[in-house]
């Protein structure tokens, strides 16, 4: 906990610095450094993170008291700085008060613009601008702001509109005009009055007049925002612990929107969704912030290139473009140079694609914001690639500047270039975030949700989306807007997400009450298909097919650094020849886990299947199983030639016999009939197959020491398809697996039936192939006593599903009883079935590798439970010395990059 508790910047000197991001947030730390490296910023100061604890522990008095001569005196230095003063009516300072956390969250905390004003100032602040319009324009919008993050000013139902754009509606339409630029100063002074007592009406609250009172409002309210719905979930879902905090940082006001020599805009270094060097964003002239990111006019681009493309996609002509929707660098040529520049300088800076906000007021181009940008996860990999071509970054960073989980949508479908063809074209958006989405309609978040929880695919349509829509967006497939550019909240939030979104579709009219979208005199209700590309910006009628994605390119490239770097290799759990394909494609270098029960559940495996479940004696099981290896064999043919070379790692049967039979009866009257048995004796069977506890029952090397039979037919037909693979001249690595083992005696068993039956198989074959044999280590006696299980097993696998269902005593099958619960009181901190549990189950991980290696040091080591192909439990994996993950086949790439970035991070 740090003493010093506010830190100032201005002209050129900071108190903090970049690296100070823990203390100071993001921002605080960025405006800073940007005061430092000479890019013009407005003074300020920055409550740091720590005191954001302090307030959800002492509460919100004793931390204003505490914080309250450090505020006044750094007031006093941005009074000092600006020559005004904070509520002097004769020469104003107004400031934002704005959120800023260790880890970028946008829009998911709240924002305060031109707080200081009230009756008195904002007349001294049209007398001081000569531009009365400008400072009751300031003054509403500051009444709306703090009407909504401080005082809380929401709609009452879900489908009414904000209040304060209700309220600004009907003073619009009294006049009959259309744009909040048209409203004049009388309009204005108008809204002002009836927003407060709209507030008073709806709130009870009164806005308080005295700027001191609305500063600690402010600064309170932000505190308190990182706290809501949307910045908790929003944290949930990235990981982002609750004790980090929030800073707050208190700025002087610059104006956007002090006539046409003014503008504001966001901008960045490189296009966030498709990685390009190209430098991009969009502002508006005579506006503040906030009007560029909530899609109330139309955003005009920074660059002419840009411009040009934007009227393309909309399909708007040059004469209108060049007229309506002029570039910055045609409208205002010098403060575009200046921006260029900085920029430039910005991002060499940081090394890193930088996501920039900026005000020009009366001609003067101020930062307010950088941030390392928000990226798809195709931008990520073509950054990090670029930047190290161009020397900005080194291999290592280049690997570590990309996230495992993001991979992921590259690895995802787009459409069918075929099928598009077919394909109609309803309309045109801004092409805001990458990929292909095809779902049913719905219109509202809570609705996407509960759909998507049915089991449907959904597209989520809005007019514009807000940080409420979070959850929402995170479980549609894709989002549309009619309004809003690319920095628009659903722009950004989509492409943090990696979903596909189009926004600004301006030609689609949504009746949020009828629920219906009319699309160019196509009327489509919720619940319709709608297909989005995400890529082009493009709108499709119904459903289009989708097909993989390409894995060349930036891709491949980031792959092979990996590989370089690596210390850990890859395999992937698969049990078909397909899987497995795919997963060679991901760079998978070997199976981890083929599960055989799964090739039983085939049509013609499950008959002979159950009839050896059926027999009552052994030969009965012997006839059985005679009919299962061929086909069995058949199936390990076709794997191991896939993975030809490479290690297949099987495991011998491992469920409780009673998942094969079944337990409805109709299925039993149809298996009754298959086996010439009758119902009852199926019954009957199906009963004595019960067990009050089947994962701890019957099944693992259990079966295989209760049948030995099982175990013998499984190893002919593993070692009979490789004898038959190696004399058609290929190279089959097979590796048999003996699951669920707790004693090494159990293994010495199995062991001894395998090499007997090998030895069999061999001398009938009069060929002999090399094969390993090992275990899976996922009881915890088994780790507990790896020494002993080692010196039978030429490796371990650590099958952490059952060990960390064995571990923490919660069965994998009934654990969502419970575990939301769990979750949300904070009893644990993740699902430790997705997430391995290092602290607990870990140790018996670890304890496994040292003790097994401790009897044999050649012991080879993985992992194939679902945590190998999670990114912190795969470097947990590295760290603790395995030799391989498995995981599965579209995983592979994340793991390829998360062992690389652990042998990096080392
Ligand atoms: C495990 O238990 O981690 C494992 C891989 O086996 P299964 O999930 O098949 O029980
Ligand atoms: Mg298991």
């Amino acid at each position: 906990m740090s003493e010093k508790r506010v830190y100032t910047f201005g002209n050129g000197q900071a108190e903090g610095r970049a690296d100070m991001r823990n203390l100071l947030g993001g921002k605080g730390a960025n405006l800073a450094e940007m005061n430092l490296i000479g890019v013009p910023v407005p003074p300020g100061f920055t409550i740091t993170t720590d005191v954001c604890n302090e307030y959800f522990e002492k509460g919100k008095d004793d931390v204003v008291a505490l914080l309250k001569v450090d505020v006044e005196k750094s007031i006093h230095h941005i009074e000092k700085l600006m020559n005004s003063t904070f509520g002097d009516p004769e020469n104003p300072l107004l400031v934002s008060v704005r959120s800023g956390a260790r880890a970028s969250m946008p829009g998911m905390m709240d924002t305060i613009l031109n707080l200081g004003l009230n009756d008195e100032v904002v007349k001294g602040l049209a007398k001081k601008t000569g531009n009365e319009r400008f400072a009751y324009d300031s003054y509403r919008r500051f009444v709306q702001m703090y009407g909504d993050v401080v005082l809380g000013m929401k709609p009452v139902n879900k489908d009414d509109i904000d209040p304060f754009e209700a309220i600004i509606q009907k003073v619009k339409s009294l006049r009959g005009i259309v744009l909040d630029n048209e409203m004049n100063v009388e309009e204005l002074k108008q809204l002002v009055v009836l927003f407060k007592n709209a507030i008073k009406e709806q709130t009870g609250s009164v806005f308080p007049e005295n700027p001191v009172d609305q500063l600690w409002g402010a600064i309170c309210a932000v505190f308190d925002s990182w706290m809501n719905e949307r910045a908790i979930l929003y944290r949930k879902m990235e990981g982002i612990p609750q004790e980090w905090g929030t800073a707050v940082s208190v700025m002087a006001m610059v104006f956007g929107n002090m006539g046409d020599t003014s503008a504001t805009g966001v901008c960045f270094s490189r296009d966030a969704a498709t990685g390009e060097n190209r430098f991009n964003g969009e502002y508006l002239i005579n506006a503040q912030g906030e009007d560029v990111v909530a899609g109330i006019r139309t955003p005009q681009q920074i660059t002419k290139e840009g411009s040009l493309r934007w009227a393309k996609q909309q399909g708007i002509s040059e004469e209108i473009r060049a007229a309506k929707f002029p570039s910055m660098e045609e409208a205002m040529p010098e403060l575009y140079q200046q921006l260029n520049a900085l920029q430039d300088k910005l991002e060499k800076h940081y090394h890193d694609m930088q996501d920039m906000e900026f005000t020009v007021q009366e001609g003067k181009l101020w930062f307010l914001q950088t941030r390392n940008g928000k990226r798809t996860g195709t931008a990520m990999v073509k950054i990090a690639m670029d930047l190290l071509h161009e020397g900005l970054i080194d291999e290592k960073t280049a690997i570590q500047r990309c996230e495992p989980n993001k991979l992921d949508e590259l690895l995802h479908p787009v459409f069918d270039k075929e099928a598009l063809k077919e394909a109609k074209v309803l309309t045109r958006g801004l092409p805001a975030s990458p990929g292909a989405a095809c779902g049913q309609i719905v219109f509202f978040a809570d609705d996407a949700s509960k759909w998507h929880e049915d089991g449907h695919q959904v597209v989520m349509v809005r007019i514009e989306t807000s940080p409420e829509d979070l959850a929402g967006m995170s479980a549609a497939e894709g989002i549309l807007t009619a309004r809003g550019g690319m920095t628009s909240h659903a722009a950004v939030v989509a492409r943090g997400m990696g979903k596909c979104c189009v926004s600004g579709a301006g030609a689609i009219n949504i009746d949020y009450k009828a629920r219906t979208v009319e699309i160019d005199g196509t009327v489509l209700h919720e619940g319709d298909y709608l297909s989005l590309n995400g890529s082009t910006g493009e709108v499709y009628a119904g459903q289009v097919k989708t097909k993989e994605a390409e894995v060349s390119g930036d891709f491949a490239e980031l792959m092979a650094l990996c590989d370089k770097y690596t210390r850990m290799v890859v395999r992937t759990n698969a049990d078909t020849p397909h899987d497995a394909e795919v997963a060679k494609r991901f760079g998978a270098v070997g199976i981890g886990l083929c599960r055989t029960e799964h090739m039983f559940f085939d049509k013609d495996k499950i008959k002979p299947m159950r009839e050896m479940i059926l027999a009552d004696t052994k030969e009965g099981r012997e006839t059985a199983l005679a009919k299962l290896l061929p086909l069995q064999k058949k199936d390990f043919v076709g794997i191991l030639k896939c993975m030809d070379g490479q290690p297949v790692n099987i495991r011998l049967l491992d469920p409780p016999l009673h998942e094969f039979v079944p337990h409805d009866i109709k299925g039993q009257k149809v298996m009754a009939e298959e086996m010439g048995k009758s119902l009852a004796e199926i019954q009957q069977r199906v009963a004595a197959l019960q067990e009050v506890n089947p994962m701890l029952g019957l099944r693992g090397c259990r079966l295989g020491i209760t049948y030995p039979e099982i175990t013998t037919m499984q190893t002919k037909a593993i070692l009979g398809a490789a004898i038959e693979l190696k004399r058609q001249g290929y190279h089959p690595m097979p590796e048999i697996m003996v699951p669920l083992v707790g004693t090494y005696k159990e293994l010495k068993q199995q062991q001894a039936v395998i090499r007997a039956a090998a030895k069999e198989l061999f001398a009938e074959e009069g060929m002999e192939v090399d094969f390993k044999l090992g275990t899976m280590i996922e009881i915890p006696r088994a780790a507990l006593t790896a020494d002993e299980i080692a010196k039978y097993a030429d490796y371990f696998s650590f099958g952490t599903n059952d060990l960390t269902q064995m571990t923490f005593g919660y069965s994998r099958d009934d654990v969502a009883r419970f575990l939301p619960t769990y979750l949300d009181e904070k009893v644990i901190e993740v699902d430790p079935f997705q997430v391995l549990d290092q602290t607990g189950v870990g140790q018996l991980v670890e304890m496994g590798v040292k003790k097994g290696r401790s009897t044999k040091p050649t012991l080879k080591c993985g992992i194939c439970g679902e945590h190998g192909g999670e990114p912190s439990s795969v470097k947990f994996c590295h760290r603790v010395g395995l030799d391989y993950v498995s995981c599965s086949p579209f995983r592979v790439p994340i793991a390829r990059l998360a062992a690389a970035q652990a042998a990096v991070e080392k």
